[in-house]
Protein backbone atom coordinates (compact mmCIF):
# COMPACT_ATOMS: atom_id res chain seq x y z
CA UNK A 1 0.00 0.00 0.00
CA UNK A 2 1.55 2.96 -1.16
CA UNK A 3 0.49 5.48 1.02
CA UNK A 4 3.64 8.55 0.27
CA UNK A 5 2.96 11.87 -0.36
CA UNK A 6 4.28 11.74 -4.26
CA UNK A 7 5.03 9.51 -5.84
CA UNK A 8 1.28 8.43 -5.16
CA UNK A 9 -0.04 5.21 -7.01
CA UNK A 10 -1.26 5.50 -11.06
CA UNK A 11 -4.89 3.68 -11.19
CA UNK A 12 -5.14 1.18 -13.09
CA UNK A 13 -7.77 2.83 -15.71
CA UNK A 14 -4.82 5.51 -16.00
CA UNK A 15 -1.90 2.99 -16.54
CA UNK A 16 -4.37 1.23 -19.62
CA UNK A 17 -4.78 4.70 -21.24
CA UNK A 18 -0.96 5.34 -21.42
CA UNK A 19 -0.17 1.12 -22.78
CA UNK A 20 -1.29 2.13 -25.95
CA UNK A 21 0.88 3.02 -29.04
CA UNK A 22 2.90 5.97 -28.85
CA UNK A 23 1.69 8.82 -30.96
CA UNK A 24 3.14 11.48 -33.14
CA UNK A 25 2.86 14.58 -31.22
CA UNK A 26 2.42 16.82 -34.50
CA UNK A 27 -0.19 15.52 -35.62
CA UNK A 28 -4.50 16.35 -35.87
CA UNK A 29 -4.65 13.08 -33.42
CA UNK A 30 -2.55 14.10 -30.72
CA UNK A 31 -3.33 17.73 -31.01
CA UNK A 32 -7.03 16.86 -30.39
CA UNK A 33 -5.86 15.21 -27.20
CA UNK A 34 -4.08 18.31 -25.86
CA UNK A 35 -7.09 20.39 -26.70
CA UNK A 36 -8.96 18.55 -24.58
CA UNK A 37 -6.37 18.33 -21.85
CA UNK A 38 -5.99 21.91 -21.86
CA UNK A 39 -9.49 22.62 -21.67
CA UNK A 40 -9.84 20.31 -18.69
CA UNK A 41 -6.34 22.07 -16.94
CA UNK A 42 -8.74 25.51 -17.20
CA UNK A 43 -11.32 23.60 -15.63
CA UNK A 44 -9.14 22.42 -12.90
CA UNK A 45 -7.50 25.91 -12.31
CA UNK A 46 -9.64 28.13 -13.46
CA UNK A 47 -6.88 30.68 -14.86
CA UNK A 48 -6.56 32.46 -17.81
CA UNK A 49 -3.64 30.51 -19.16
CA UNK A 50 -2.19 27.24 -18.39
CA UNK A 51 1.23 25.77 -19.85
CA UNK A 52 2.44 21.92 -19.43
CA UNK A 53 6.15 20.86 -19.39
CA UNK A 54 8.55 18.02 -19.87
CA UNK A 55 10.14 18.36 -16.45
CA UNK A 56 9.13 17.48 -13.07
CA UNK A 57 8.18 20.01 -11.02
CA UNK A 58 10.99 21.44 -10.30
CA UNK A 59 11.53 22.57 -14.24
CA UNK A 60 8.08 24.44 -13.57
CA UNK A 61 9.60 25.95 -10.41
CA UNK A 62 13.04 27.18 -12.57
CA UNK A 63 10.69 28.58 -15.47
CA UNK A 64 8.50 30.59 -13.00
CA UNK A 65 11.77 31.73 -11.34
CA UNK A 66 13.89 33.01 -14.67
CA UNK A 67 10.90 33.99 -16.38
CA UNK A 68 8.77 36.47 -14.15
CA UNK A 69 11.41 37.34 -11.92
CA UNK A 70 12.76 40.49 -13.55
CA UNK A 71 14.88 42.43 -10.85
CA UNK A 72 14.85 40.40 -8.09
CA UNK A 73 12.74 37.65 -6.23
CA UNK A 74 11.51 37.48 -2.48
CA UNK A 75 11.12 33.27 -1.66
CA UNK A 76 9.95 31.57 1.43
CA UNK A 77 11.50 29.13 2.82
CA UNK A 78 9.81 27.04 5.65
CA UNK A 79 10.98 23.63 4.34
CA UNK A 80 12.94 22.31 1.29
CA UNK A 81 10.97 22.79 -1.63
CA UNK A 82 10.80 26.77 -0.43
CA UNK A 83 14.66 26.30 -0.23
CA UNK A 84 14.74 25.36 -3.80
CA UNK A 85 13.49 28.35 -5.26
CA UNK A 86 16.53 30.35 -3.33
CA UNK A 87 18.60 27.87 -4.76
CA UNK A 88 17.24 28.17 -8.34
CA UNK A 89 17.56 32.02 -7.95
CA UNK A 90 20.92 30.95 -7.29
CA UNK A 91 21.98 28.88 -9.96
CA UNK A 92 20.73 31.57 -12.20
CA UNK A 93 22.78 34.64 -10.92
CA UNK A 94 19.31 35.88 -9.61
CA UNK A 95 18.96 38.48 -6.71
CA UNK A 96 16.42 37.14 -4.22
CA UNK A 97 16.03 37.56 -0.42
CA UNK A 98 14.38 35.07 1.56
CA UNK A 99 12.34 34.91 4.79
CA UNK A 100 13.33 31.61 6.15
CA UNK A 101 11.09 29.90 9.19
CA UNK A 102 11.15 26.59 10.94
CA UNK A 103 9.42 23.97 9.41
CA UNK A 104 6.12 23.41 11.35
CA UNK A 105 5.54 27.81 10.99
CA UNK A 106 3.80 29.38 8.23
CA UNK A 107 5.04 32.55 7.18
CA UNK A 108 3.16 35.72 8.12
CA UNK A 109 1.58 38.30 5.76
CA UNK A 110 3.06 40.44 8.18
CA UNK A 111 6.85 39.81 7.35
CA UNK A 112 5.97 39.32 3.54
CA UNK A 113 4.35 42.92 3.16
CA UNK A 114 7.31 44.25 5.17
CA UNK A 115 10.03 42.72 3.15
CA UNK A 116 8.29 44.12 0.09
CA UNK A 117 7.98 47.59 1.21
CA UNK A 118 11.89 47.38 2.59
CA UNK A 119 12.66 46.58 -0.50
CA UNK A 120 11.18 48.17 -3.83
CA UNK A 121 13.30 45.48 -6.40
CA UNK A 122 11.35 42.77 -5.03
CA UNK A 123 9.25 42.25 -8.68
CA UNK A 124 8.10 38.83 -7.77
CA UNK A 125 7.27 36.27 -4.62
CA UNK A 126 7.88 32.36 -4.27
CA UNK A 127 5.72 30.22 -2.17
CA UNK A 128 4.43 27.01 -1.76
CA UNK A 129 0.34 26.31 -1.20
CA UNK A 130 1.53 23.54 0.94
CA UNK A 131 5.05 22.57 2.29
CA UNK A 132 5.61 18.73 1.47
CA UNK A 133 8.78 18.58 4.29
CA UNK A 134 6.20 19.04 7.01
CA UNK A 135 3.17 19.24 5.41
CA UNK A 136 2.86 22.46 6.27
CA UNK A 137 -0.08 25.54 4.78
CA UNK A 138 1.13 28.71 3.74
CA UNK A 139 -1.37 31.80 3.64
CA UNK A 140 -0.69 32.65 0.66
CA UNK A 141 -3.99 33.97 -1.12
CA UNK A 142 -3.71 36.18 2.52
CA UNK A 143 -0.62 37.00 1.35
CA UNK A 144 -1.45 37.35 -2.53
CA UNK A 145 -4.35 39.91 -1.51
CA UNK A 146 -2.00 42.35 0.95
CA UNK A 147 0.43 42.08 -1.58
CA UNK A 148 -0.99 42.84 -4.38
CA UNK A 149 -3.34 45.56 -2.57
CA UNK A 150 -0.27 47.43 -1.57
CA UNK A 151 1.95 46.91 -5.37
CA UNK A 152 0.07 44.73 -7.81
CA UNK A 153 2.96 44.46 -10.36
CA UNK A 154 4.48 42.36 -8.13
CA UNK A 155 4.27 38.59 -9.35
CA UNK A 156 2.76 36.10 -6.52
CA UNK A 157 4.03 32.70 -7.43
CA UNK A 158 2.95 29.78 -6.38
CA UNK A 159 4.12 25.58 -6.04
CA UNK A 160 1.22 23.81 -5.88
CA UNK A 161 2.13 20.60 -6.48
CA UNK A 162 0.96 19.64 -3.37
CA UNK A 163 -2.28 21.56 -3.61
CA UNK A 164 -3.77 21.44 -6.64
CA UNK A 165 -6.29 18.77 -7.03
CA UNK A 166 -5.72 18.58 -3.07
CA UNK A 167 -8.22 21.63 -2.59
CA UNK A 168 -9.92 24.43 -3.80
CA UNK A 169 -7.81 27.35 -4.25
CA UNK A 170 -8.81 30.86 -4.76
CA UNK A 171 -6.27 32.17 -7.58
CA UNK A 172 -8.00 35.35 -8.06
CA UNK A 173 -4.78 37.15 -6.96
CA UNK A 174 -2.19 34.36 -7.86
CA UNK A 175 0.15 34.91 -10.98
CA UNK A 176 1.34 31.52 -11.64
CA UNK A 177 0.51 28.30 -10.26
CA UNK A 178 2.52 25.18 -10.64
CA UNK A 179 1.95 21.35 -9.99
CA UNK A 180 3.34 18.28 -11.08
CA UNK A 181 2.02 14.95 -12.56
CA UNK A 182 3.06 12.32 -9.44
CA UNK A 183 1.53 13.91 -6.53
CA UNK A 184 -2.41 14.46 -6.38
CA UNK A 185 -2.81 13.96 -10.59
CA UNK A 186 -1.61 10.48 -9.68
CA UNK A 187 0.56 10.28 -12.92
CA UNK A 188 4.00 8.84 -13.51
CA UNK A 189 6.43 11.96 -12.76
CA UNK A 190 7.89 13.76 -15.92
CA UNK A 191 5.19 16.24 -16.60
CA UNK A 192 4.92 19.86 -14.98
CA UNK A 193 2.25 22.31 -15.51
CA UNK A 194 1.71 26.29 -14.77
CA UNK A 195 -1.68 27.94 -14.61
CA UNK A 196 -1.10 31.79 -15.15
CA UNK A 197 -2.75 35.24 -15.14
CA UNK A 198 -2.81 37.58 -17.91
CA UNK A 199 -0.63 39.88 -15.75
CA UNK A 200 2.29 37.35 -16.10
CA UNK A 201 1.66 36.34 -19.60
CA UNK A 202 2.07 40.18 -20.23
CA UNK A 203 5.17 40.55 -18.10
CA UNK A 204 6.50 37.08 -19.66
CA UNK A 205 6.03 38.51 -23.08
CA UNK A 206 7.44 41.83 -22.33
CA UNK A 207 10.99 40.07 -21.25
CA UNK A 208 11.18 36.17 -22.42
CA UNK A 209 14.00 34.37 -21.43
CA UNK A 210 15.35 31.24 -21.55
CA UNK A 211 15.41 28.71 -24.21
CA UNK A 212 13.83 24.74 -22.35
CA UNK A 213 12.22 26.70 -20.10
CA UNK A 214 10.93 30.00 -22.41
CA UNK A 215 7.87 30.19 -21.26
CA UNK A 216 6.87 32.98 -24.17
CA UNK A 217 7.55 30.22 -26.97
CA UNK A 218 5.41 27.94 -24.93
CA UNK A 219 2.50 29.98 -24.28
CA UNK A 220 2.55 30.85 -28.19
CA UNK A 221 2.65 27.28 -29.45
CA UNK A 222 0.51 25.97 -26.29
CA UNK A 223 -2.38 28.48 -27.92
CA UNK A 224 -2.09 26.32 -30.92
CA UNK A 225 -2.42 23.02 -29.22
CA UNK A 226 1.49 21.74 -29.84
CA UNK A 227 4.49 22.50 -27.50
CA UNK A 228 7.87 23.74 -28.27
CA UNK A 229 9.29 20.97 -28.05
CA UNK A 230 8.28 17.42 -28.42
CA UNK A 231 5.34 16.64 -25.58
CA UNK A 232 5.69 13.84 -22.94
CA UNK A 233 1.92 12.17 -25.22
CA UNK A 234 1.89 9.62 -22.75
CA UNK A 235 1.69 11.86 -19.68
CA UNK A 236 -0.75 14.21 -21.34
CA UNK A 237 -2.87 11.10 -22.40
CA UNK A 238 -2.88 9.78 -18.85
CA UNK A 239 -3.92 13.44 -17.80
CA UNK A 240 -6.60 13.90 -19.82
CA UNK A 241 -7.89 10.43 -18.33
CA UNK A 242 -7.30 11.20 -15.18
CA UNK A 243 -8.74 15.00 -15.25
CA UNK A 244 -11.95 13.08 -17.27
CA UNK A 245 -12.82 10.47 -14.78
CA UNK A 246 -12.55 12.82 -11.94
CA UNK A 247 -15.30 15.48 -13.57
CA UNK A 248 -17.28 11.73 -14.89
CA UNK A 249 -17.21 11.11 -10.75
CA UNK A 250 -18.62 13.89 -9.10
CA UNK A 251 -16.49 16.65 -9.95
CA UNK A 252 -13.19 18.59 -7.86
CA UNK A 253 -15.45 19.81 -5.61
CA UNK A 254 -16.66 15.95 -4.38
CA UNK A 255 -12.83 15.13 -4.68
CA UNK A 256 -11.72 18.20 -2.39
CA UNK A 257 -14.55 17.34 0.44
CA UNK A 258 -13.33 13.19 0.39
CA UNK A 259 -9.92 14.68 0.85
CA UNK A 260 -10.32 17.03 3.63
CA UNK A 261 -12.89 14.85 5.11
CA UNK A 262 -10.08 12.02 5.05
CA UNK A 263 -7.45 14.23 6.73
CA UNK A 264 -9.28 15.27 9.31
CA UNK A 265 -10.39 11.60 10.26
CA UNK A 266 -6.97 10.85 9.87
CA UNK A 267 -5.79 13.70 12.09
CA UNK A 268 -8.27 12.79 14.65
CA UNK A 269 -7.76 9.20 14.69
CA UNK A 270 -3.96 9.72 15.29
CA UNK A 271 -4.69 12.32 18.21
CA UNK A 272 -6.83 10.26 20.13
CA UNK A 273 -3.96 7.40 20.01
CA UNK A 274 -1.46 10.52 21.52
CA UNK A 275 0.25 11.57 18.69
CA UNK A 276 1.61 14.87 17.77
CA UNK A 277 0.46 16.98 14.86
CA UNK A 278 3.67 18.70 13.54
CA UNK A 279 2.91 21.26 11.68
CA UNK A 280 0.71 24.42 13.16
CA UNK A 281 -1.05 24.58 10.13
CA UNK A 282 -1.75 21.40 8.76
CA UNK A 283 -2.41 21.15 4.83
CA UNK A 284 -5.02 18.74 3.50
CA UNK A 285 -2.34 17.14 1.36
CA UNK A 286 -0.91 14.76 4.28
CA UNK A 287 -1.00 13.89 7.83
CA UNK A 288 3.22 15.05 9.25
CA UNK A 289 3.43 13.16 12.88
CA UNK A 290 6.29 14.39 14.85
CA UNK A 291 7.95 11.96 17.15
CA UNK A 292 11.20 10.19 17.62
CA UNK A 293 9.61 6.55 16.83
CA UNK A 294 9.12 7.66 13.35
CA UNK A 295 11.52 5.80 12.43
CA UNK A 296 10.77 2.10 13.85
CA UNK A 297 7.05 3.03 13.09
CA UNK A 298 7.37 2.98 9.42
CA UNK A 299 9.90 0.02 9.50
CA UNK A 300 6.84 -1.82 11.47
CA UNK A 301 3.94 -0.57 9.06
CA UNK A 302 6.25 -1.57 6.01
CA UNK A 303 7.40 -5.11 7.30
CA UNK A 304 4.69 -6.13 8.78
CA UNK A 305 1.74 -4.29 7.13
CA UNK A 306 2.70 -3.60 3.93
CA UNK A 307 2.29 0.17 4.34
CA UNK A 308 4.85 2.51 2.62
CA UNK A 309 4.51 5.76 4.59
CA UNK A 310 7.32 8.15 3.92
CA UNK A 311 9.74 9.97 6.57
CA UNK A 312 11.14 13.23 6.82
CA UNK A 313 14.37 15.05 5.25
CA UNK A 314 17.30 17.20 6.54
CA UNK A 315 17.18 17.97 10.61
CA UNK A 316 13.93 16.14 11.11
CA UNK A 317 14.52 12.77 9.08
CA UNK A 318 13.87 10.86 11.81
CA UNK A 319 11.80 12.93 13.53
CA UNK A 320 8.65 12.61 11.44
CA UNK A 321 6.53 10.54 9.39
CA UNK A 322 4.28 11.56 6.73
CA UNK A 323 1.18 9.99 5.33
CA UNK A 324 -0.68 10.72 2.09
CA UNK A 325 -4.33 11.86 1.58
CA UNK A 326 -4.05 13.16 -2.28
CA UNK A 327 -5.25 11.85 -5.28
CA UNK A 328 -7.98 8.59 -5.17
CA UNK A 329 -7.13 7.13 -1.82
CA UNK A 330 -9.31 3.86 -0.56
CA UNK A 331 -11.31 4.89 2.42
CA UNK A 332 -10.57 1.24 3.24
CA UNK A 333 -6.83 1.91 3.06
CA UNK A 334 -6.38 5.26 4.92
CA UNK A 335 -8.56 3.27 8.17
CA UNK A 336 -5.95 0.51 7.80
CA UNK A 337 -3.20 3.09 8.04
CA UNK A 338 -4.45 4.61 11.30
CA UNK A 339 -5.05 1.28 12.93
CA UNK A 340 -1.73 0.16 11.63
CA UNK A 341 0.23 3.22 13.22
CA UNK A 342 -1.64 2.08 16.11
CA UNK A 343 -1.00 -1.48 16.05
CA UNK A 344 2.99 0.07 15.74
CA UNK A 345 2.59 1.90 18.97
CA UNK A 346 1.77 -0.92 21.54
CA UNK A 347 4.43 -2.92 19.91
CA UNK A 348 6.82 -0.52 20.91
CA UNK A 349 5.47 -0.23 24.17
CA UNK A 350 4.20 3.19 23.81
CA UNK A 351 0.33 2.42 24.01
CA UNK A 352 -1.71 -0.45 24.73
CA UNK A 353 -3.76 -1.35 21.54
CA UNK A 354 -7.50 -0.82 22.11
CA UNK A 355 -8.86 -0.21 18.71
CA UNK A 356 -9.33 3.91 19.09
CA UNK A 357 -7.84 4.97 15.97
CA UNK A 358 -9.94 2.59 13.61
CA UNK A 359 -12.71 3.46 15.33
CA UNK A 360 -12.18 7.58 15.91
CA UNK A 361 -11.67 7.66 11.91
CA UNK A 362 -14.80 5.30 11.01
CA UNK A 363 -16.74 7.58 13.34
CA UNK A 364 -15.54 10.91 11.53
CA UNK A 365 -15.35 9.73 7.93
CA UNK A 366 -18.59 7.29 7.99
CA UNK A 367 -20.96 8.77 10.70
CA UNK A 368 -19.97 12.70 9.97
CA UNK A 369 -18.82 12.95 13.86
C1 LIG B 1 7.45 17.18 -4.92
C2 LIG B 1 7.48 18.64 -4.78
C3 LIG B 1 8.31 19.44 -5.58
C4 LIG B 1 9.35 18.90 -6.49
O1 LIG B 1 8.87 18.36 -7.60
P1 LIG B 1 9.73 17.35 -8.47
O2 LIG B 1 8.65 16.80 -9.32
O3 LIG B 1 10.34 16.35 -7.55
O4 LIG B 1 10.72 18.12 -9.22
C5 LIG B 1 8.25 20.81 -5.42
N1 LIG B 1 7.43 21.37 -4.52
C6 LIG B 1 6.63 20.64 -3.74
C7 LIG B 1 5.76 21.34 -2.76
C8 LIG B 1 6.62 19.25 -3.83
O5 LIG B 1 5.84 18.53 -3.04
Amino acid sequence: MLLTPGPTPVPEFVRKAMADITIHHRTPEFEAIFAETRELLFELYGMDEVVMLASSGSGAMEACITNLTHKKALTINSGKFGERFGKICKAFDIDYSEIKNEWNTPVSVESVLEAVKADSDIDAIFIQLCESAGGLRHPVEEIAAAVKEYNKDIMIVADGITAIGVEKIDVSNLDAVITGSQKALMLPPGLAIIGLSNDAVSKIEKKSRGFYFNLATEIKKQRTNTTAWTAATTLIIGLREILSNIKNNGGFDALYEQTALRASATREALLAIGCEIYPKTPANAMTTIYTENAPAIRKILKTKYGVNIAGGQDHIKSLIFRINHMGLVEDNEASWAVNTVELALDELGVRTFDGTASKVFSTKMFKGN
